[in-house]
């Protein structure tokens, strides 16, 4: 029988193991894919560390997946053996639900998702849902897509959420923030960006991507913001944000999981200015970003590990040692 390897995380709070498996067949509606670039998120870091508090266990964390078809379960149509595929964090969704029904997927009652409910791609192969994946074409390295997959696509549904700022503020300059400043740059906002106090790299970092202005997150924008978005899980960060945008703007929470916001006066959120967050990705995001993505030049900037230096890789993300993103090469 066929044998795949994969990090494995068997409890939260602890290393992953490498292990040898059986390579398992897809069921029906799934694909089996050969992975060959997995970008390592800030969500996995959760489900490493416990802030999620329900995956299954053991459980194949990673959901930024490129990869190529492998073999096709019954009734699968659309795809061909070797074809290059994205697989996302959104795994499946009911179909059925309130939220599946009025074009909200993001929000199903009762989700799947790649790498927490679902195995995932820091593995040599996965399975997963066919309806939920993408083909990515042949353009472009299989590393520097991996972060599109979902820095990418929450970091562009976040983008939306803001409208059409003009001056838009981003705390937490990494995966996500660098592949959107990439794209809002070029459809001509004024990004700002806010980084750890002191962090100079950071700041250059997001001046040579388009930032028209870098700065920390405890300095106040040379002029006031339409909008901002926040990265990074600091939950200070809201008022922090709050204070920074104009009357009516919007501040966007896009991570899954942030610490505790501290209590703030009305008046800084007073004069319509609004706080919000994103779950998850729908389809109709991850069609539109692939598609704008090329057109804007977006190019990630990725550290490669491979797939044996999963924890290595986890751990300088946790410790903000990284520039863009960390991707695993089985
Ligand atoms: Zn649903
Ligand atoms: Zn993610």
């Amino acid at each position: 029988m066929a044998k795949m390897r994969a990090m494995v995380l068997d409890k939260p709070g602890t290393p992953l193991v490498m292990r040898e498996m059986a390579v398992p067949a897809p069921g029906e509606g799934e694909i089996l894919v050969k992975v060959a670039a997995c970008g390592v998120c800030r969500t996995d870091l959760h489900v490493v560390d416990g802030d999620l508090t329900e995956p299954k266990l053991p459980i194949i964390a990673g959901h930024e997946i490129v990869s190529r078809v492998a073999a096709l379960g019954a009734g699968v149509s659309g795809f061909e053996l070797g074809e290059r595929v994205g697989v996302p964090w959104l795994g499946a969704t009911c179909g059925v639900c309130l939220y599946c029904r009025s074009g909200r997927e993001n929000l199903c009652d009762h989700p799947i998702f790649t790498g927490y409910t679902r195995d995932g791609g820091f593995a040599t192969h996965t399975i997963a849902d066919a309806r939920y994946c993408f083909p990515l074409g042949e353009a472009g390295d299989d590393a520097e897509i991996a972060p599109w997959l979902c820095a990418g696509l929450i970091g562009w549904r976040s983008y939306r959420m803001t409208g059409d700022a003009e001056t838009l503020g981003i705390y937490g300059f990494g995966a996500a923030a660098h592949i959107l400043a990439q794209v809002a740059s070029w459809q001509g906002r004024r990004i700002y960006a806010f980084t750890r106090k002191g962090d100079e790299a950071a700041q250059a970092f997001a001046r040579s991507l388009g930032a028209v202005w870098a700065g920390g997150s405890d300095e106040a924008p040379p002029e006031l913001l339409d909008a901002a978005i926040i990265f990074a899980p600091v939950g200070a960060l809201v008022p922090a944000a709050l204070k920074a945008v104009k009357k009516g703007g919007r501040v966007v929470c896009g991570g899954i999981h942030m610490s505790d916001i501290p209590s703030f006066p009305y008046s800084i959120l007073w004069e319509e200015r609004q706080v919000m967050s994103v779950a998850n990705l729908t389809r109709a995001d991850a069609h539109e970003f692939l598609e704008i993505a090329p057109k804007a030049g977006v190019h990630a900037e990725v550290t490669r590990y491979p797939l044996e230096q999963a924890n290595e890789a986890l751990s300088d993300l946790r410790d903000g040692r990284l520039q863009g993103a960390a991707v695993l090469i089985p």
